[in-house]
């Protein structure tokens, strides 16, 4: 079975253009089993400039490097010049919070077998950070401990990597932010105002990989660097506890970068320990063909009886950026980047039925509502009888009746323990036509 967590979709915002795109043709190496997939959005905005690549996990067990930039993705809008974001390299890897179930991705960019499982995630951002288009390049890591220049201790000497720049080389010539010493040397410069504690400031670290560090050559950094594109890796500390602040510093430093390359944004949040801590708790939605669609916040570790096509053709789109739904014995696990929001056990029905919207009295006004959508109630809905259509309202049962339309329901005629959120407060609509699923509309209660 194959898994498709995520789709081509195109927004358009005011300031340019968020593409999100999947190479689903080109990353078909899936015969041998499920695996996931990395997604890239193009920030473009309205005037032109300069283009930053940002990517983030390639180590599975590095969350600030894959939430960083699927905030990065969601809430940034550019308005001059263009970022590009692949959040999430090693998807696979990410989901089971593992660095690399097929071993270190970050270490396949000099060579790599065709048979590895990361052949086609590592030959296919090679393509994308091989782009005319793209000037600089950052690779975001969670590292060990905190970079010192004299050794002091197993956690703050000169072999550790958290909060550092790294770079390859000092500079490349005659190409555009080849300075890359001098940049890097700015932008840590620039993060010392914004330190939560005095010891978290930034270093630059040089590897001076070509003479000295045989590993760091095969890395994404060095190709790219080889092939004459700036590239630096990025690290927070894997030492400091809390994942909104390791998300902050990456996005302080990515802000810092887009300075320096003349690229101009705006963030819908206030880039704060309270501002990012909201944006992570909120882990949007998911619409599954186009006949369902969850909040995932706040929605139940289990959920029963989920109505699904089957056999792999199930189409799952999240608005989260590190959505995953992954495919496991009788089930689906729902994840965002390494957490586990969920776990659907589905019932497999006929697709056919194609329901657009239905008729609800809410609160005693009749409304048209479309399938897949929510609706807000403060006492009791009533959804009017559709031919050869039966409604079953999950967590209401009346006597005697198959089909639940035409019946008041009230929020006391509802069994708590039924509801799709830990709340209490959402339940499940939901259409069919014989043997048929026809989609599912969610009645959200008052408080
Ligand atoms: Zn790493």
């Amino acid at each position: 079975m194959r898994i498709l967590f995520a789709l081509f979709a195109l927004f358009v915002a005011a300031f340019g253009a968020v593409e999100k795109i999947w190479s689903d043709s080109e990353l078909n190496a899936s015969e041998s089993g499920e695996f996931l997939r990395f997604s890239l959005y193009k920030l473009e905005g309205n005037a032109t400039g300069n283009t930053l690549l940002v990517v983030g996990g390639v180590h599975g067990d590095e969350p600030g490097g894959y939430f960083a930039p699927s905030v990065l993705a969601s809430r940034y809008k550019i308005k001059k010049g263009a970022v590009w974001v692949v959040p999430n390299l090693n998807a696979e890897s990410i989901a089971h919070s593992r660095r690399g179930i097929y071993g270190d991705m970050n270490r396949k960019f000099a060579k790599i077998a065709e048979k590895d499982r990361d052949f086609d995630m590592v030959r296919e951002i090679k393509k994308i950070a091989l782009d005319p288009k793209v000037d600089l390049i950052l690779n975001l890591h969670d590292g060990h401990g905190f970079y010192r220049e004299r050794w002091e201790s197993t956690i703050f000497n000169p072999r550790a990597w958290g909060q550092t720049l790294v770079i390859d080389q000092k500079t490349l010539a005659d190409v555009k932010f080849g300075a890359m010493d001098e940049i890097a040397k700015r932008v840590t410069d620039n993060m010392s105002a914004s330190l939560k504690e005095e010891h978290h400031f930034f270093r630059v670290k040089n590897t001076e990989t070509r003479y000295k560090d045989e590993e760091m050559q095969k890395s994404l950094t060095y190709f790219a660097v080889t092939n004459l594109k700036p590239a630096f890796g990025q690290e927070t500390s894997k030492n400091i506890d809390a994942l909104a602040l390791k998300v902050e510093y990456h996005l302080r430093s990515i802000e810092e970068f887009m300075k320096v390359m003349g690229i101009e944004y705006e963030r819908d949040f206030e880039l704060s320990a309270k501002g990012v801590q909201a944006v992570l708790d909120n882990s949007g939605t998911l619409k599954i063909n186009d006949k369902i669609s969850l909040e995932l916040t706040e929605l139940r570790s289990v959920m029963r009886y989920v109505p699904l096509r089957g056999g792999g053709a199930d189409r799952f789109v999240f608005s989260h950026p590190l959505g995953a739904a992954k495919p496991i014995d009788n089930r689906y696990d729902i994840y965002i980047g390494n957490k586990r929001v969920s776990s659907f056990y589905p019932q497999f029905f006929s697709d056919k039925c194609k329901l657009g919207k239905a008729t609800i009295a809410i609160d005693g006004v009749n409304n048209e509502i479309a399938i897949g959508d929510t609706f807000e109630v403060e006492n009791g809905f009533n959804v009017a009888p559709i031919e050869n259509i039966r409604v079953n309202v999950i967590g209401f049962s009346a006597k005697g009746a198959r089909n639940e339309s035409g019946i008041t329901i009230e929020k006391k005629d509802t069994a708590p323990r039924f509801s799709e959120d830990v709340r209490g407060l959402i339940y499940r609509v939901e259409f069919y036509r014989g043997q048929e699923f026809c989609g599912m509309i969610n009645a959200k209660f008052a408080k």
